[in-house]
């Protein structure tokens, strides 16, 4: 039945500050007991797990310097990604709406995955040569994880390089840059920058035979829920693993909250690696302090109990 919670939110319905105000409620003084930071116990459960699960979220991204549009000073032009990253503001303004994808699409091309990525990536294609299973979800929709070399991926919040058609619902992979003619150099983020105030025909349009729809980014905005059947595979994953990792987000905000319940409670241990400090729970076994680019790298190098 957990599926069936989870299939019925929606981001909108998932505010930070709610489950901020839900998860910090302490159910009993045993539930407060300080998560480990020790290493070298993480390590040896880690050298016996043969499915683990790693949530990723904005940190993870934010250490290759990808903007997130979100908190204090994070502005595309006068809009932060919750004003225009909704269905509302497409319908409205469809070509201011592109403007901004387009540029965190092109902002891409000048980034690069983190020693965080590589890490994870580098673990995926070791241990899958010894039987074992890792599985990267994340709500990252910049890809860097596949850039990595990571294959076993769910992308919760879909991706900046796909595009779904309004009209055909059809959805494609889309690496072109730009997206079509008519956004060449448009969607700088200056706050004095006026709209392009493209006609939608000029905007990115489908290309199945006789369709030409508009197309729109095929990511989550707020307001929609979650694909049934990406969720339907992360219940898999979660219902599976016997060790999960929290990284660059933390474990009692969404969306890792609304996953890691669901894993502690079978006794799975859950390992989070983040830059915040989090009431203690016994949500998670282990907490990592720093940025994961530093901490993640030596938690996931190869143990000496690995076979060769
Ligand atoms: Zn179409």
């Amino acid at each position: 039945q957990n599926l069936m919670i989870v299939s019925s939110l929606t981001r909108r319905g998932l505010t930070h500050s709610h489950l901020h105000a839900h998860l910090r409620k302490p159910r009993s003084s045993q539930d407060m007991a300080r998560p480990s930071s020790d290493l070298a116990a993480f390590r040896e459960i880690f050298s016996k797990s043969k499915n683990i699960a790693i949530l990723t979220g904005a940190g993870v991204s934010a250490e290759s310097g990808v903007p997130t549009f979100r908190g204090a000073g994070g502005y595309w032009r006068k809009w932060q990604a919750q004003d225009l990253a909704t269905p509302e503001a497409f319908a409205r303004n469809p070509s201011r709406v592109w403007e901004f994808y387009h540029y965190r699409r092109e902002v891409m091309l000048t980034k690069n995955p983190n020693p965080a990525h590589l890490a994870i990536a580098e673990c995926e294609e070791r241990l899958s040569k010894q039987g074992r299973q890792v599985t990267v979800i994340t709500q990252n929709i910049d890809e860097l994880h596949r850039r990595a070399g990571s294959k076993n991926i769910l992308e919760i919040h879909g991706s900046l390089f796909r595009t779904r058609c309004m009209n055909c619902g059809q959805e494609a992979a889309n690496y072109k840059s730009p997206i079509c003619a008519a956004l060449e150099g448009k969607g700088a983020p200056d706050p004095n920058t006026d709209d392009a105030q493209l006609p939608v025909q000029q905007l990115p349009r489908c290309e199945q035979t006789g369709c030409q729809g508009l197309l729109r980014p095929a990511v989550v905005w707020f307001g929609e829920t979650l694909d049934s059947d990406i969720l339907t595979q992360v219940e898999t994953v979660l219902d599976s693993c016997d060790l999960c990792l929290i990284v660059g987000t933390s474990s009692v905000v969404y969306p890792a909250a609304m996953f890691a319940p669901q894993v502690a409670e079978r006794g799975v241990p859950v390992a989070e690696f983040n830059m915040e400090h989090t009431p203690a729970t016994m949500r998670f076994k282990f907490h990592f302090h720093g940025p994961c680019g530093t901490t993640l790298p030596p938690a996931l190098a190869r143990h000496e109990a690995e076979g060769q």
